[in-house]
């Protein structure tokens, strides 16, 4: 059980940021959901979750695509013995039209935030002697898809960043690992449903099946119940050794 611990979610009140902090409420962690919107909903879906499962349930608001606000998250919490870093955003659009605003926003959001709230998260959990740090990377973290610059590059980021932190943190009862999902079903996935119709000229069914899950083998989205049921066994005392590592959640994508 993960009672007495304190997780803190970025970019979870919605998508799999929700789920992992529902499976981690259900395993009976306290919780602290983020997003940057501070509207009385987010606040309402917290109390909503720490009465479900018997926890402590908190939002706070921090925008994470700015530093010090990925700080202030974890300076305002006070603890945090799990952290996931989960907030991401997308843009689908080739190299030589993509936006560069939209570049360092996603470089920003996807990646920066990471080390913000690591830096911030580390001693929290070298004070309290256990710590775990859970970054909710991507298959697009360990392979590459036209149009996704920004995001591939952001996701390998992560990917890369997870590995030293697990190396700086190596003797230390501290673990840092990174879940790297093929498609779920979210917001953010429903929202990249018309660029791709529009990009590939097809269909809702046929981008779907064809565009969104060829690499899929499974031909099935996964699910945020799955991801966080992931993120929750990384947190548990059978993962203690498993640390710099991706376990991917992508229905056999990178066996391809
Ligand atoms: P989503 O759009 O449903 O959720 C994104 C979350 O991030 C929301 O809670 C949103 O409020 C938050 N967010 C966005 N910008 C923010 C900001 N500036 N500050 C704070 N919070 C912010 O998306 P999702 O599909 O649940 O994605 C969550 C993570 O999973 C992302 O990092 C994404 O890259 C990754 N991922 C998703 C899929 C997928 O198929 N859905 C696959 C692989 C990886």
């Amino acid at each position: 059980s993960l009672k007495g611990k304190t997780a803190i979610i970025t970019g979870s009140n919605s998508g799999i940021g929700l789920g992992v902090a529902r499976e981690l409420a259900r395993a009976g962690a306290d919780v602290v959901l983020n997003s940057f919107t501070d509207r009385d909903e987010d606040h309402a879906l917290a109390e909503a979750l720490g009465r479900e499962f018997g926890v402590g349930a908190r939002y706070i608001r921090a925008d994470m695509s700015k530093g010090e606000d990925c700080r202030a998250l974890i300076g305002q919490a006070g603890v945090c013995d799990i952290l996931v870093n989960n907030a991401g955003i997308q843009h689908v659009e080739p190299i030589d039209s993509f936006p560069v605003e939209t570049w360092d926003r996603i470089i920003a959001i996807n990646l920066s935030s990471a080390f913000h709230t690591t830096a911030a998260a580390l001693p929290l959990m070298r004070k309290a002697g256990w710590g775990r740090i859970v970054n909710i990377a991507s298959a697009h973290g360990l392979t590459a898809s036209p149009f996704k610059s920004a995001y591939v590059s952001a996701k390998h980021g992560v990917v890369g960043f997870t590995k030293v932190t697990a190396l700086e943190t190596a003797e230390e009862p501290i673990t840092a690992n990174a879940i790297c999902p093929g498609y779920v079903l979210t917001p953010l996935v429903e929202a990249q449903i018309p660029d791709q119709m529009k990009v590939h000229n097809m269909d809702r069914e046929t981008v779907i099946r064809e565009v969104m899950l060829t690499r899929q083998p499974s031909k099935q989205f996964a699910t945020v119940e799955q991801l966080g049921g992931t993120a929750v066994f990384l947190c548990s005392e059978a993962a203690a050794q498993i640390t710099g590592t991706t376990i991917s959640v992508d229905g056999g994508w990178t066996a391809l």
